[in-house]
């Protein structure tokens, strides 16, 4: 095999987080001819698998969680599971992980993102991994009482599970709508129904206890679950005071190398700066994870090539309620929005002061979104 100009001979690739960006970095470079030796390490107890399909598929029992298509042996991955890594040393170029300190010639940082919990004692069940969807989706029994605290992405999709199996589901949120966060509140007012009048909107949570959910003002919501999806934040406290910028992603270029030489990060874990929008973004989406692997396997290998920069137009997706919503781009507070609609399907697109097309949204019209896409990459 090949071996890459820029790697040293004796020490391995070391990629921590065996996830969806982390188990593709490896299989691109082995794509790319890449022939030194590469360490995978990831802290679950599971081969790497894809997590849209958990709240889309595994918490209505409809599937199980499925590990990624790699063939780590074949490919000569040394896959280490269930070792976490604690923190770095990038004087000394090694990961110092439960496994023992390994060295690295390039280290890539895709630990992805953890789930945010609420204050309170009582039990909150998440939904980050293969195991919080099998255990919630054993909880969603006809007439459980289901409380539902976030109304943004996993929170309607478990809103949704919970509903098709005949739960009592009460959904939380703060702000004056679902999806307002992300998409504005005059988008997400547009969500409302489909959550069939289970939604109270508005309202914040002080903590979950164990005798349920208390709001701020003193009321308690009884349940049987407690489903937290209030947010995510990238999970990178094993490199606090490695000198690397935090932010709490990791701050990358547009070749998502992270400030020191050789050594990158990049999916959920990570914030690159976009030429294209002039501003870093921490995306957090699927096709973000699946895409800058080629990236950074590019920089490794060294020299320049097709996919040499990572600068694409966002896209995200969500199944939820019957429906898919899709999104495209990166819109701010102050450009313009107008709606659509066509046949029973809508879509919105922002547009900035230049009257140029930032970005869009379609709902259940799925062939907007190449189109719209292709648009705003032209800009
Ligand atoms: C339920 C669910 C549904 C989703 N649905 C959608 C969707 O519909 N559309 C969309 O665009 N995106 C969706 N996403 C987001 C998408 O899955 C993520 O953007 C993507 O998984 C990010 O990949 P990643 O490899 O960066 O991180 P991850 O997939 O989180 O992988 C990171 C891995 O690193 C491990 N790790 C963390 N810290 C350490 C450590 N210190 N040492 C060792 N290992 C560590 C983690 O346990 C994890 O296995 C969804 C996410 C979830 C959870």
């Amino acid at each position: 095999m090949l071996t890459g100009v820029n790697q040293r001979e004796t020490d391995p690739v070391v990629v921590v987080g065996a996830g969806l960006a982390g188990s593709r970095t490896c299989t691109e470079l082995r794509k790319r001819g890449y022939g030194g030796p590469i360490v995978l390490i990831g802290d679950e107890a599971t081969k790497p698998y894809d997590r849209p399909p958990l709240s889309k598929g595994v918490i209505r029992g409809k599937r199980e969680p499925k590990p990624l298509k790699a063939d780590y042996e074949g490919l000569d991955i040394d896959l280490r599971l269930e070792t976490k890594a604690e923190s770095v040393d990038l004087a000394g170029r090694r990961v110092l992980t439960s496994g023992g300190p390994i060295a690295f010639g390039s280290l890539v940082i895709a630990t992805g993102a953890t789930p945010v919990r609420l204050p309170g004692t009582g039990e909150q069940l998440l939904l980050r991994t293969g195991n919080d969807a099998l255990a919630l989706r054993d909880r969603l029994g006809s007439g459980a009482r289901v409380v539902v605290i976030g109304a943004g992405w996993i929170g309607a999709e478990v809103a949704h599970a919970a509903l098709e199996r005949g739960c009592a589901v009460v959904g939380l949120e703060y702000q004056s709508a679902p999806l307002a966060q992300a998409l504005g509140a005059e988008i997400g007012a547009r969500f409302a129904d489909w959550w069939g009048g289970t939604l109270r909107t508005g309202v914040r949570v002080a903590a979950v206890e164990p005798d349920g959910v208390h709001l701020e003002g003193g009321e308690v919501i009884p349940a049987d679950t407690v489903v937290t999806g209030v947010g995510v934040r990238p999970a990178t406290a094993w490199l606090a005071g490695s000198g690397l910028e935090l932010l709490p992603a990791v701050a990358v270029d547009e070749r998502l190398r992270a400030g020191v030489p050789d050594v990158y990060a990049l999916g959920d874990a990570a914030a690159w700066w976009s030429p294209r929008f002039g501003r870093r973004m921490d995306v957090q989406h699927w096709d973000d994870a699946y895409s800058a692997p080629s990236v950074v396997a590019q920089g490794i290998i060294g020299g320049e090539g097709p996919e040499s920069v990572h600068d694409p137009v966002p896209y995200f997706w969500s199944d939820q309620f019957g429906h898919r919503i899709e999104y495209v781009g990166h819109h701010s507070a102050d450009d313009a929005l107008a709606v659509d609609t066509v046949e029973g399907a809508w879509s919105a697109r922002w547009t900035d002061a230049e009257g140029r097309l930032t970005a869009a949204l379609a709902v259940d019209a799925p062939k907007l979104i190449p189109v719209l896409r292709k648009e705003i990459a032209a800009v």
